[in-house]
């Protein structure tokens, strides 16, 4: 079954997408806790940071690289907080891997 973020990639279900490309997608979240708050989605699922693989290096890095990128575009980049919750107890409701960026600037 398709998780949330991979119905908004396939366009099931809309969002507000911020920045795309063939591995990543930036969504603006939608219950936002600051001013501003981005999703950084890697396109394949991987359910969280505990299924990263050696293989997914690359990926990793540029779900970084997208954020850095994103917040000097927005003008926050003094003042930006980047954060995985990971599993249930670690505050994790979506299943497939994804990176807050959140700033109040
Ligand atoms: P988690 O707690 O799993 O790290 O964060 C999941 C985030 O996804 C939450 O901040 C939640 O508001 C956001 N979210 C959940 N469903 C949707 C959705 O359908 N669209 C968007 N844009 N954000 C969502």
């Amino acid at each position: 079954m398709p998780s949330i973020f991979t119905k908004i990639i396939e366009r099931e279900i809309p969002a507000d997408i911020e920045f795309e490309n063939k591995n990543i997608i930036v969504i603006k979240d939608i219950h936002p806790q600051a001013k501003t708050h981005l999703l950084i989605i890697p396109k394949k699922e991987i359910p969280s940071i505990n299924d990263i693989q050696e293989g997914d290096s690359e990926l990793i890095a540029e779900l970084f690289f997208v954020a850095k990128t994103i917040a000097l575009k927005l003008w926050i980049q003094d003042w930006y907080q980047l954060k995985f919750h990971v599993w249930a107890k670690g505050g994790q409701e979506v299943f497939h891997l994804h990176l807050h960026l959140t700033s109040d600037l």
